[in-house]
């Protein structure tokens, strides 16, 4: 691979191991992504070498990724694939002694503590959160399970998971596991040959709308009746925001409630740019949002992803993934909804959370659902934004999904 030095990058380079390094940027400096940047850590370590070729939001490889990771790219014409991404199987599933204080059950913090356990990695990249701030992201190397369980649970905020790389080369490490979502994982594809490893497990998450620390801050004391005790949120598929609060209490609030006109620019420019909602290139997904409620949704992407999830399969229960209901309609009105910010009274946003929720898509419809209101979300403001960027930022997929709606003129925009 041939390192193209980044023009808003440090000029030094050397080339001390087996590949070139380039010196880190001092923290808050602006970064080559400028405001499309996600923080994920690479541009902290000497592999902000490799930034034009590695940042998700310069340069847009799903296909030649896929490829590398999968050994194939995904079939666009397969509409589970279209959608899902490259996948030899899904299924829904829980844990039957769920991890108290994870997000879901746990499923993410038990693969983890099992590939330490049974020594088949000699660390783990997980975020735990900072000692002063729950929601604070603490990316770490975790090599004990403890460490590993103190990771439990979303910061849900931009988290430099990447920031840690440089560590793993110097440990001389040579069996990694790595937690991260996909602008993350995308990078780590790009430079994970460098890192001296004889083998890479990539166990990922689904994300969308994420924020900064100041956004969330925004987000909670906007939606719920108390931001400062709230340890744990949700966006469920019941239509609502699940909070979790200290007290053990819970909160929820219907999407359609959301006071999306406070909340607008909430949402981090890179969040809204993204189309790697599903974590394409991870070798196992656990997220939530193609199964039922209260199970989680698992994607296993190739063999290495076939083996993680094997690992816990005894501590499982699982069933086959379902779909059910058509959510095109509820996606098309969605769009000038999301665009304009509208927010429905609060009575009129309960009721229509329970009518959705009783007729509404369920399971993998679901989770077309979601991509599909949020890819048309991200293809507007990148078409408003970025016009020069959108060619090749959209992903072909992304532009087979977003041109099954009617979006509104670019005229009418505001
Ligand atoms: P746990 O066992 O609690 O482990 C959670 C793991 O997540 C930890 O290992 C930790 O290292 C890692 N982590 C925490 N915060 C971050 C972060 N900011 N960046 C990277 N890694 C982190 N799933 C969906 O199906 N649909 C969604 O829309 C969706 N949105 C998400 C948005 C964000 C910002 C995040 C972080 C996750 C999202 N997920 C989504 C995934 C889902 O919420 C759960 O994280 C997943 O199902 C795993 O649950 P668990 O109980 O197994 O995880
Ligand atoms: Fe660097 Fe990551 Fe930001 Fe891209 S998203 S500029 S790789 S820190």
């Amino acid at each position: 691979m041939t390192a193209i030095h980044p023009d808003s990058a440090p000029q030094s380079s050397t080339s001390q191991g087996t590949h070139q390094k380039s010196k880190a940027m001092k923290p808050g400096s602006r970064r080559p992504a400028k405001e499309l940047c996600s923080e994920c850590g690479l541009c902290d370590t000497y592999y902000i070498h490799y930034v034009k070729e590695a940042c998700a939001f310069l340069n847009q490889q799903f296909d030649d990724l896929e490829e590398q990771s999968h050994g194939r790219q995904r079939d666009l014409d397969n509409p589970d694939e279209l959608y899902f991404g490259v996948h030899q199987d899904m299924i829904a599933a829980r844990k039957t002694d769920p991890i108290a204080g994870a997000q879901w059950t746990g499923i993410v913090s038990s693969i983890a503590i099992e590939m330490l356990k049974q020594k088949k990695v000699e660390g783990v990249v997980c975020v735990q959160n900072t000692e002063s701030d729950r929601f604070q992201p603490m990316p770490i190397i975790a090599r004990t399970p403890e460490e590993v369980l103190a990771a439990r649970v979303n910061k849900p905020t931009l988290s430099p998971n990447l920031s840690v790389l440089e560590q793993v080369e110097q440990s001389g490490m040579k069996r990694l596991l790595v937690i991260g979502v996909g602008c993350q994982i995308q990078a780590l594809r790009t430079v994970q040959d460098k890192l001296g490893l004889e083998k890479l497990y990539v166990l990922g998450t689904p994300c969308v709308d994420n924020v900064t620390r100041a956004g969330l801050q925004k987000f909670l004391e906007t939606t719920s009746r108390s931001p400062e005790t709230v340890v744990h949120y949700e966006f469920m598929q019941d239509f609502r925001v699940h909070f979790k609060h200290e007290d053990g209490s819970e909160e929820t609030v219907p999407f359609f409630g959301l006071k999306t006109n406070q909340l607008k620019d909430v949402f981090a420019p890179s969040c809204m740019s993204c189309f790697d909602y599903v974590n394409n290139l991870a070798d196992l997904v656990v997220g939530y949002m193609g199964a039922p409620f209260g199970w989680q949704w698992i994607v296993v992407r190739n063999e290495t992803g076939a083996e993680l999830l094997e690992i816990v399969r005894d501590q499982l229960e699982t069933q086959p993934v379902m779909s059910k209901g058509d959510r095109k309609a509820a996606v098309q009105q969605s769009i000038p909804a999301y665009d304009k910010g509208v927010t429905l009274p609060m009575w009129a946003a309960k009721l229509m959370g329970v009518v959705i929720e009783k007729i509404g898509p369920k399971g993998l419809e679901y989770a077309r659902f979601s991509i599909d209101s949020h890819f048309t979300r991200n293809f507007l403001f990148m078409r408003r934004n970025y016009p020069q960027k959108l060619a090749a930022h959209v992903p072909e997929f992304a532009k087979r999904i977003v041109a099954q709606y009617k979006l509104p003129d670019d005229n009418s925009d505001s």
